[in-house]
């Protein structure tokens, strides 16, 4: 054969399929799809225009407000393994119960709000009538247009938050902060509501349920870390402060928690394990 008809048979090849790709697939593609959204438009515009459901609808929105809810779910990781099985989810709930009161009452109050006018909105859109419209349909496929129709408004029918749940997880890991274990739990608005009724009930700064002031005594002692207790024993030079011992040191609270005291810095102090036992329950 002779060379110079393979490169211009050759050359030609390219230039075909030059052309497929960059002028017949785009050209088949935009010939599609222009008339689809062409015709989706049309309906759509329709639909907005002149279907009595969707401006009942919008009419409807209008007049309903419901509230939005924040999220509470919590989780924390503990670094040791003397806390992590001590402390339960409702444990650690109530704890965060107690510092969160006001806003968790709030929210429990908008999903109740929200159940009570969602069962009236609800009423008032199953009344809405789909496939009525205001103007002529002629040249409309009226199955196609109670299609649009059908998916407008259920667009903008509202879905507010009527139920409310805080899920709780906490985790455990070893001492090089890899994940060792977890659990978790998801609680309801009774029982929610049942913790915040029981913390409410206070003399003074005491806490007259005594689940409730256990719970908060696991928790607040199971914040000693092991950075923090390492802090600690740092701070006082990894000593006794009683005797100076630098054996068998523990993480006391100056103001024991059982008598409302913290787990915070300024509350805590190395002492050994013989001077933390004579110490006791005792504020020294
Ligand atoms: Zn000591």
């Amino acid at each position: 054969m002779n060379p110079n008809i393979l490169l211009i048979s050759e050359t030609g090849g390219i230039l075909i399929a030059f052309l497929i790709c960059f002028i017949a697939i785009p050209g088949i593609v935009i010939g599609i799809c222009v008339p689809i959204s062409v015709h989706r438009h049309k309906y759509m515009s329709f639909v907005e225009l002149y279907s009595e459901a969707y401006w009942k609808v919008k009419e409807i929105n209008s007049r309903y407000f419901f509230a939005s809810i924040p999220n509470f779910d919590m989780s924390h990781t503990y670094d040791n393994n003397d806390f992590y099985p001590v402390v339960s989810c409702q444990d650690y709930l109530t704890y965060q119960l107690v510092r969160l009161d006001k806003k968790v009452v709030k929210a429990l109050n908008d999903a109740e709000d929200n159940r009570i006018k969602y069962s009236k909105y609800w009423k008032e859109i199953c009344s809405c009538q789909y496939g009525v419209f205001k103007n002529d349909t002629t040249g409309y496929n009226i199955d196609t247009l109670e299609r649009y129709e059908k998916q407008i408004v259920e667009d903008i029918i509202k879905s507010p938050q009527r139920s409310f749940t805080i899920t709780v997880t906490l985790k455990r890991v070893d001492m090089g902060g890899n994940y060792q274990d977890e659990k978790y739990k998801t609680f309801n608005e009774r029982t929610i509501d049942n913790i915040l009724s029981r913390i409410h009930e206070k003399r003074g700064s005491r806490f007259l349920d005594e689940e409730i002031w256990q719970s908060l005594v696991r928790v607040e002692r199971a914040k000693v870390s092991n950075k923090l207790r390492f802090a600690v024993f740092a701070r006082d030079h990894e000593r006794c402060v009683k005797c100076g011992s630098r054996r068998n040191l523990e993480v006391d609270h100056i103001y024991p928690i059982s008598k409302g005291g913290k787990t915070e810095m300024s509350n805590l102090q190395t002492l050994c394990h013989r001077c933390n036992v004579k110490k006791g329950n005792s504020i020294e």
